[in-house]
């Protein structure tokens, strides 16, 4: 990300006069990385998970647990430990004990938007060998014991997706800070929540400033036995006057029935777990972006995490809209509130959002898929197409460069440098759509990637390193039998909204394609399915219908459906969902994802102690879909429910967030103290990580244990 480019930053109006040249170059730059890479092949599937922490203080003996503003300080310490490697170094002691195919380098640590936030990924990315997704799991914990052993003893990395109090009036961050700054001009919170390097205030302060207001992040509360009715924020000041923004609330910025925020730390302060593929060649890349692109609702219900705002229980489950609105710098003409007179077009999306285009060159994708209002540059499009790009992927970067750059480093204009992709970057990274495709960077030394972004940070990492294994076996399926998951994009957009809801995974139902199958599957693929179990195989009853109504291809399913098929849904405890029947009467099947990759797990070659382990990882996503294990969501509103501190009004106070979180530190501690690090637990690992050793106990977290938090 550039972060440690220094430069000036330019503010708002002097940005916005060098888009266009900021787009301009940035397509230059891609067309020479397209030129570079777009042959390039037989690149090694590898693939890489980012897990995002929050950092909190906490003591038993201390009323109120903060957010702790030292990431600078954390992100030194580890950087000075001589026994940690730089990014990149080996780390013999590692590489002795983990063994053949494990990660034989440190974990990396970077830092994040929020100043209370960390991220780390492991040292070098995992391969291909099924072996490896084991070590997922004690990497993840080595990471976070690591990043603990850097903090100060009252300190604590959290995996929850948003810190309860964030915004609440009174103390929530270590050092207090007052409200409200320049940058930010938050109510609720100071500029001192945000990463001091100058990037990422200069990123709030220009959407700002773009928007012509603040950010309005509005999510409707949960309305309790007791909580008054209209509800009005009781935290919202409309009697400050300091700066223009704060005409925003008397402008009526804070509806009724909504808990309000107003700056782009209530969103990206969140955290989540997102897992990059690289792809053999492009081919491959840009049909795993898709295929994987109407998986994100599913997903984003099933690790359903966020059901606290600002102090208040949230009538949503999940993070994905209010980082939306945390970042959407588009204008009132932009959201049609006004005619268009200086922007050039009405777009109907923030952009952070669930993605707008299939890239595919897959002949099955059926211009029938693609979003009918797509907003695109055209002029930057014909420059795509003039430069050799295909139409598809030229209309699917001409829409992304339909936005402005946010930041821009005065010191970056004075000549365009073809060796480097920072313009590219400054456009492609500040689109935060659901799936990300990555080009190569700008020396062509990796290949083509796929970013995988909906899902929420899970409280353990048994629970992040089933969700991150999980996808990656999905890809691995998709890939071998070519499925097919085509809906139209509009229905991924419907579904992400349905994904919102309160305990969507159990309630709701998501349109899902019927036949996942290739349209004709070779012998091979077809005995490849499963149906060797119960699970019927629809490809074989269902006549292929390429060119039939597209509203056909796909119907309303449940999770549990998805997930675990039809013929397991039915039999499951939450089977209350409906199960349409076909002209015939008949139960409509679907395999069902889990199902799935099971019959692809039998038919490649994995040693039964593998085979096991990853199926303790499909158990726990089995059993979320089915209703046997809660979300996160769903366990924290039953923390708060039954705490004597909760009044039936809505309102989370401190003295429960303390609870709440001593919980969730605990469980980690137990979680770090029950698991030992498998692969890494022999004696020499102790002198690199010190308290990091753990016992010789091998348990761990298991999907039964994983409710266990249901009764802290
Ligand atoms: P970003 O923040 O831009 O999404 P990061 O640098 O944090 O990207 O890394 C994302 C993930 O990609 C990390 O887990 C990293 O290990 C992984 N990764 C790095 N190189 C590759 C590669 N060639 N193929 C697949 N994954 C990779
Ligand atoms: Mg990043
Ligand atoms: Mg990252
Ligand atoms: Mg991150
Ligand atoms: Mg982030
Ligand atoms: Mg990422």
């Amino acid at each position: 990300m550039g972060l440690l480019a220094l430069g000036t930053a330019l503010d708002w109006p002097d940005a916005k006069k060098q888009a266009q040249l900021v787009r301009a170059w940035g397509i230059k730059q891609l067309l020479e990385i397209w030129g570079k890479a777009k042959g390039k092949e037989r690149d090694i599937m590898l693939w890489g998970d980012e897990v995002e922490y929050l950092v909190v203080t906490y003591s038993k003996d201390d009323p109120k647990v903060l957010l702790s503003l030292r990431q600078a300080d954390i992100l030194a310490a580890l950087a000075g430990d001589k026994s940690l490697s730089a990014e990149g170094a080996n780390v013999p002691e590692l590489q002795d004990v983990t063994g053949a195919g494990t990660n034989k380098q440190s974990p990396v640590f970077h830092p994040e938007f929020g100043r209370f936030m960390l991220e780390a990924t492991p040292g070098k990315p995992w391969g291909i060998d099924f072996k490896e997704l084991l070590d997922v799991e004690p990497d993840m914990k080595l990471r976070r014991c690591i990043a603990k052993d850097h903090m100060l003893p009252n300190e604590y990395p959290i995996t929850l997706t948003t810190f309860p109090r964030i915004g609440s009036p009174g103390v929530f961050t270590d050092p207090y800070y007052p409200v409200s700054g320049p940058r930010l001009r938050s109510q609720f919170v100071p500029d001192e929540i945000a990463n001091p390097h100058i990037r990422f205030p200069t990123l709030a302060a220009n959407i700002r400033s773009r928007r012509g207001r603040k950010v309005q992040v509005n999510v409707p509360v949960f309305r309790d036995e007791n909580t008054p009715w209209p509800w009005k924020d009781p935290t919202v000041n409309y009697d400050m006057h300091q700066w223009p923004e704060d005409d925003d609330v008397r402008n009526g910025a804070a509806p009724d029935n909504f808990i309000h925020m107003d700056a782009m730390a209530f969103g990206m302060g969140s955290c989540c777990l997102q897992i990059t593929f690289q792809a053999k060649n492009i081919t491959e890349g840009r049909r795993m972006y898709d295929q994987l692109s109407p998986l994100g609702p599913i997903l984003l219900a099933l690790t359903a995490a966020t059901p606290i705002y600002k102090g208040f229980l949230a009538d949503t489950d999940v993070r994905w809209n209010q980082i939306s609105k945390a970042v959407d710098d588009r204008t009132p003409e932009e959201l049609g509130e006004k005619p268009l007179e200086d922007d050039r077009w009405r777009i109907p999306k923030s952009r952070y959002a669930s993605n707008s285009t299939y890239i595919s060159t897959d002949p099955r994708l059926r211009p029938e898929y693609l979003d009918p209002d797509l907003v695109i540059d055209e002029d930057i499009k014909q420059q795509l197409l003039d430069g050799g790009m295909d139409d598809r992927l030229a209309t699917h970067f001409a829409h992304l460069f339909i936005r402005d750059p946010i930041v821009i480093f005065d010191e970056d204009l004075q000549e365009l440098d073809l060796s480097k992709t920072d313009h590219f970057e400054n456009i492609q990274s500040t689109n935060w759509q659901h799936m990300r495709f990555k080009p190569p960077p700008a020396d062509n030394s990796i290949g083509w990637r796929v970013e995988f972004r909906p899902m929420e940070i899970q409280v353990t990492d048994f629970e992040n390193a089933a969700f991150a294994v999980f996808i990656v076996l999905i890809t691995r399926v998709i890939l071998s039998y070519d499925l097919n998951f085509y809906i139209p994009i509009v229905k991924v957009d419907e579904n992400m909204e349905t994904a919102h809801a309160r305990d969507a995974v159990l309630d709701k139902t998501f349109h899902f394609r019927r036949n996942p199958f290739p349209v004709r599957p070779s012998r091979a693929a077809a005995s490849r399915t499963p149906s060797g179990s119960s699970t019927p195989n629809p490809a074989s009853s269902r006549p292929p219908t390429p060119s039939g109504p597209v509203e056909d291809e796909y119907r309303k399913m449940s999770i549990n459906e998805i997930i675990n098929g039809t013929a397991y849904a039915r039999h499951s405890a939450n089977a209350d969902a409906h199960y349409e029947s076909d002209a015939d009467g008949d139960a409509e099947e679907f395999p069902g994802l889990i199902p799935l990759v099971e019959s692809y797990l039998d038919s490649v070659n994995v040693d039964v102690v593998t085979r096991c382990e990853l199926a303790t990882y499909l158990d726990l996503i089995r059993k979320r879909a089915s209703g046997e294990l809660w979300t996160a969501a769903k366990w924290i509103r039953h923390f708060v429910a039954q705490h004597p501190g909760y009044k039936r009004d809505s309102e989370v106070s401190e003295e429960v967030t303390k609870d709440l979180v001593g919980a969730i530190i605990a469980i980690g501690e137990r979680e770090q103290k029950g698991a030992g690090f498998k692969h890494l637990d022999v004696p020499e690992i102790g002198k690199l990580l010190g308290s990091c050793r753990s016992g010789s106990s091998r348990a761990r977290l298991r999907p039964e244990d994983v409710d266990m938090y249901v009764n802290v």
